[in-house]
């Protein structure tokens, strides 16, 4: 008779935003699979349990699957944790909860924190329908390339980034997505300096170059519903963006992506749009 694999959740912050069954099962099991497993001790430590941890971690996975698996099948259970969070999401542990999947073992995953749902709750935004993304890619081209392909779905737009990419990755959004779209940077969820930045694309953008956040950060942007006419009228998308203050070349490129449309045909008309009342004595 095989064990059972225990996906357990840990908190993103806060030491006590875990649940009672995950305490029990992390109490209870023969080991603890941890991404790092010095904070991994510290959060045991701070519960005041005792299992043993071993580390499991993108550099090992492949091996260290292999090792569990054969626990498992010799009827230990075992738990895996991640650094923070749901374990699997933006972290390790695919591997191993497929490979437990196929040789038929028991896989239990508890529900608990999690930077991304915690952040959507908290922003205001659109919580009926959400697209999780995880980390952008770093090139500026893929990212912004990826942008593009997400920027016409209806529901709220989910990321994780590194403090000092906030501001560069919150242009990347302005560019593509258009300034006047609602957001929020969720920072230092759950700890003492949680902060819910509030706004336009554009001005968190600003904020984030003004004040760079510290600490971790996830960021949620409304979906295209809330933002009209994105491409189905190109010059009403253009007066849209130029009068929330969007560059002509800003708006070609974003658009190029979005509409499939050329980008010096865009710059034309942004800049001929932008001159239009100029001209009118
Ligand atoms: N597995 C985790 C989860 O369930 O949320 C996510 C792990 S991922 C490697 C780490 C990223 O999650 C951070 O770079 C940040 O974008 C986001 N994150 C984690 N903790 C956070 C917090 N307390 N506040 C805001 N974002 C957080």
């Amino acid at each position: 008779m095989s064990g059972t694999l225990y996906i357990v959740p840990t908190p993103i912050g806060h030491l006590d935003d875990i649940t009672l069954r995950a305490l029990k099962v992390l109490r209870q099991v023969a080991c603890v699979a941890a991404e790092d497993t010095r904070s991994a001790q510290h959060l045991l430590r701070h519960h005041g349990i005792e299992t043993p941890t071993v580390s499991y971690f993108d550099g090992n996975e492949a091996k260290r699957s292999a090792e569990l698996i054969d626990r498992l099948l010799a009827g230990d259970d075992w738990a895996l944790i991640s650094e923070a969070g749901t374990p699997l999401i933006s972290d390790p542990g695919h591997r191993l909860v497929a490979r437990a999947i196929a040789e038929q073992i028991r896989v239990e995953v508890l529900p608990g924190a999690n930077a991304a749902l915690t952040a959507l709750v908290g922003s205001g935004l659109d919580v009926e329908a959400f697209h999780f993304f995880g980390f952008l890619p770093r090139p500026k081209g893929d990212r912004q390339f990826l942008l593009g392909q997400v920027a016409q779905l209806s529901g709220s737009l989910i990321f994780y980034e590194a403090p000092t990419r906030t501001a560069a990755t919150l242009d990347d959004l302005v560019t593509v997505l258009g300034a006047a779209r609602r957001a929020c940077v969720a920072r230092e969820l759950t700890k003492i300096y949680e902060e819910y930045r509030r706004g336009t694309l554009a001005d968190l953008a600003r904020s984030a170059h003004q004040t760079p956040p510290r600490g971790e950060v996830t960021i949620v942007v409304s979906g295209a519903s809330e933002t009209p006419a994105a491409v189905v009228d190109l010059e009403t998308e253009v007066k849209r963006r130029l009068a929330a203050g969007e560059r002509p070349n800003q708006i070609a490129a974003a658009l190029a992506i979005i509409a499939g449309v050329p980008r010096r045909q865009i710059y034309q008309l942004a800049i001929a749009l932008k001159e239009r009342p100029r001209s009118i004595p």
